[in-house]
């Protein structure tokens, strides 16, 4: 449900920049929470061309905006346009939020990985403290997922890739817990991660299955970061065996109220911007 708001001369910008940008349901989610928090916002989602970012910062200087959010192709690009960049930004090269601090300077921030383990907790019940947990993918994603896990006293987090370097790459962002692994290790993991496309509608590989789920544990609980569909091939197998599991909203939407609380300093109702999304998806249908 979406709640109609008027736009005032004091209404203030947030947006989102990338390239391709058209298909991207920040606006959605970000939309639901100024409306149900009653911040007088608007987001937007603005077409910013490989390296065009720095005007889209200096925009954010000049013109008072929220804050943004950034996508491809400009995640790594933005970094070195920012005042400050946290140090969870400057470990993955990866900006995905920019907001503004207390003395206005412009921080570049990352919000992925808490996104993940946030939505971990909130859905599924599960803390990773103490726990093995596995990673198959090692792209932006995945690394963002690795040193969250890490962070959040996971035990050992496995890191499950077809190319090695890249593996090794993700492991390095496990604060000494992380390990390059093999698909056979996967029945040591409490938690497995598919931090690859395989699966994702719309793609060539929208019927692929990451690995073999034969070799989970019965007791695992596996997290999917596609939510588009909602049940991919992965995640209809595994729950078919009874495996507990959630797909990527609940990591979208959480990464998502991070960055409007840095924004706004203000927590959106997660079951809100939730329903946002799943009404925007429902709306795309399936593929
Ligand atoms: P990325 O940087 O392109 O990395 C993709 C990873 O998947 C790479 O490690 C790649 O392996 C692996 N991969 C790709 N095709 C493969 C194949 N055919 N077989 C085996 N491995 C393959 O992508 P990303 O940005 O990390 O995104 C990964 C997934 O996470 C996507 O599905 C994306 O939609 C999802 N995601 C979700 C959220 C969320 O909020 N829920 C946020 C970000 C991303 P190589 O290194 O060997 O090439």
């Amino acid at each position: 449900m979406s709640v109609s708001r008027p736009v005032t001369g004091a209404t203030r910008l947030a947006a989102v920049i990338g390239k391709p940008v058209r298909h991207s349901l920040s606006p959605v989610i970000h939309n639901a929470a100024f409306g149900a928090c009653g911040i007088d916002g608007v987001y937007v989602a603005l077409p910013v061309e490989p390296g065009q970012s720095l005007l889209a910062i200096q925009a954010m200087r000049a013109f008072d905006w929220f804050g943004m959010s950034v996508t491809m192709p400009h995640k790594h690009e933005v970094l070195e346009h920012c005042d400050i960049v946290t140090p969870i930004a400057d470990r993955l090269g990866s900006v995905n939020c920019v907001f503004r601090d207390a003395d206005g300077a412009i921080v570049g921030d990352n919000t992925d990985g808490e996104g993940f383990v946030a939505g971990l907790q909130s859905d599924l019940d599960v803390d990773p403290r103490g726990l093995c947990c596995a990673v198959v993918g090692a792209g932006g994603a995945a690394k963002a997922v690795v040193s969250a896990l890490a962070e959040a006293g996971a035990a050992q987090v496995l890191i499950i890739n077809r190319n090695p370097d890249r593996a090794a790459a993700a492991a390095s962002l496990g604060g000494g817990r992380g390990v390059v692994a093999v698909p056979e290790q996967l029945v040591e993991a409490d938690v497995v991660v598919n931090a690859t496309p395989l699966g994702m509608a719309s793609t060539d590989h929208a019927s692929a299955v990451p690995f073999d789920v034969a070799a989970l544990r019965p007791d695992a609980v596996v997290s999917d970061l596609i939510y588009h569909p909602a049940e991919t091939p992965l995640l209809a197998l595994v729950r078919s065996r009874g495996l507990r599991a959630q797909n990527g909203l609940p990591m979208l939407v959480h990464q998502a109220v991070g960055q409007f609380e840095r924004w706004t300093a203000t927590t959106p109702p997660v079951e809100v911007l939730h329903a946002a999304v799943t009404d925007a998806l429902d709306a795309r249908g399936p593929t």
